[in-house]
This record gives C-alpha cells, sequence and structure tokens, in this order.
C-alpha cells in the first residue's frame, strides 16, 4: 500500500540533519509522495529545487497568515511566476490564523485575498490554512464560490461547515489530530462526510499522530491517520487508501 502525504513541510529546520535521506527512502516506505507546502515566498526556490530532484515531490506556492505582513507585490509576484510550473500544483498554504495573530487580521485579509485571485487566474487550487477565523474563511471562499477549489487543511470547523465547502467544490483533509485521545469532534465529522471528499496528511513536522505525539512527525506516519479514517469509517484500510489517494490525484492533477 502506497499513500500520498497532501501537507508536509520537509524544509522545516527540524529536517536539516536528515532532510534529503529522509524523503530518498519514502517510496520504499511505502509513501508514494507528498506536496510541500510553502510559508513564505522565501521557500519557492527550495521547493522547486525539492521538487525538480525528486519526481515524487509536488509543491505549493504561497504565503502563509503568519507572514501576510510580507505579503506585498514583489513577493505575491514571486508566487505567480510559480504558479507557471507544473509540479507548483496549489496556492497555499493561505488563509487566516486568528489564534496567533503573527501578522495584523486586516493584512491577513488582504494576502488571503489577493492569493485566492491568484489561484483564480492560475487555474490552480488552494491549500487553506484557518484557526480560529471560521466566518471570516467562510465568507472569502463563498465570494469566489464556483470559481475556485482546494483544501481546507487540518479541518478544525464544524460539519455544517464542511458540507458547504464540499459543495462549493472543495476538499477536507485531516492529519495527526484524528488520532488525538480528545478528537472526537473530528472524528465524527471524518465518519460522516463523503469519502470521495476527503484527504489525509500529515502537517509534519507537526501534529504527530498518536502513539508517536510528543516526537518529530514526518511523512512516515502518514498511515496512522489513514488508519484512524479507516477506523471510524468502518472500512477497509485499502479502501480507505484508495479513496484518498484517488482525491489527491483528483485535486492536484497529478498521476500516483
Ligand atoms: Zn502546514
Amino acid at each position: 500500500m502506497q499513500l500520498f502525504d497532501t501537507h508536509a513541510h520537509l524544509l522545516d529546520d527540524q529536517f536539516d540533519l536528515d532532510r534529503n535521506a529522509l524523503i530518498a527512502s519514502l517510496p520504499e516506505a511505502g509513501v508514494s509522495g507528498f506536496v510541500e507546502a510553502c510559508v513564505e515566498a522565501e521557500d519557492i526556490p527550495k521547493i522547486q529545487a525539492l521538487t525538480l530532484l525528486y519526481d515524487f515531490v509536488y509543491g505549493s506556492a504561497g504565503i502563509h497568515p503568519h507572514a501576510a505582513s510580507k505579503a506585498d507585490n514583489t513577493n505575491l509576484l514571486r508566487v505567480e511566476r510559480a504558479l507557471a510550473q507544473k509540479k507548483i500544483v496549489a496556492v497555499g498554504e493561505i488563509g487566516l490564523d486568528y489564534h496567533y495573530d503573527f501578522s495584523p487580521r486586516e493584512a491577513q485579509r488582504e494576502a488571503l485575498s489577493n492569493q485566492l485571485d491568484l489561484a483564480i487566474a492560475a487555474k490552480k487550487p488552494v491549500i487553506i490554512h484557518d484557526r480560529e477565523a471560521h466566518g471570516d474563511v467562510m465568507a472569502m471562499l463563498s465570494a469566489r464560490k464556483g470559481r475556485l477549489g482546494g483544501v481546507l487543511h487540518c479541518y478544525s470547523g464544524s460539519y455544517e461547515d464542511a458540507v458547504k465547502y464540499i459543495d462549493m467544490g472543495y476538499y477536507i483533509a485531516f492529519g495527526g489530530a484524528l488520532t488525538f485521545k480528545n478528537a472526537t469532534k473530528q472524528r465524527a465529522i471524518a465518519e460522516k462526510l463523503p469519502l470521495s471528499r476527503l484527504l489525509i496528511e500529515t502537517d509534519c513536522p507537526y501534529m504527530t499522530p498518536e502513539p508517536h505525539r510528543g516526537e518529530r512527525n514526518s511523512p512516515l506516519l502518514i498511515h496512522l491517520t489513514l488508519e484512524m479514517l479507516a477506523k471510524v469509517r468502518g472500512i477497509s484500510i485499502e479502501e480507505a487508501a484508495n479513496a484518498v489517494n484517488q482525491n489527491a490525484t483528483d485535486l492536484f492533477g497529478i498521476s500516483l
């Protein structure tokens, strides 16, 4: 069984000592590839280099809400240019983070709005980060309904909102948090949504699934989230794996 990690941060400095050895080991360890999620415009050349080095690595280009203060015209142009490349498969991760508020909320909304419009122009999906900003994210995506698709990464909203996003053409992604003991709400949502709209991801090095919580996360642990998804839905691991692999292929326009 091969699994695809739809959201990883292998450029994080927690991987500085073993990044290339780890990436090279993935195909033999059951990981068919991953999308390296961009955080800042400065990451773009490094992500492009990774996608050139490894045929199973894909990337996104975008400015995270934490870095929204830096989403000036120069950096937006760097995102726009990267989207012309085939292996840059999405705009992300972009969104709103009202939990940390590392950038002023007005700057976050402006950066998100500009990058949603870049995605529409480039006809690429978006990878959305929404932390404690459910109302504003829903409003901004609803305003572009029918013109844009993508994924709500590390989903933390309600079942009702997830259904609305799916109706608008989005996918809902679950990560290691699905395995946490207190994640009863997420598991109930993952149980009820259509399997054809679900994705799995690690968000590594963060969000490490049980029973490895507290350690560094990596794509090698993606199977734990898949196993939990299969368990909550009462289906086989193979059926769950086939579904999420197909969904990743459909969303990002890649072949696994
Ligand atoms: Zn992320």
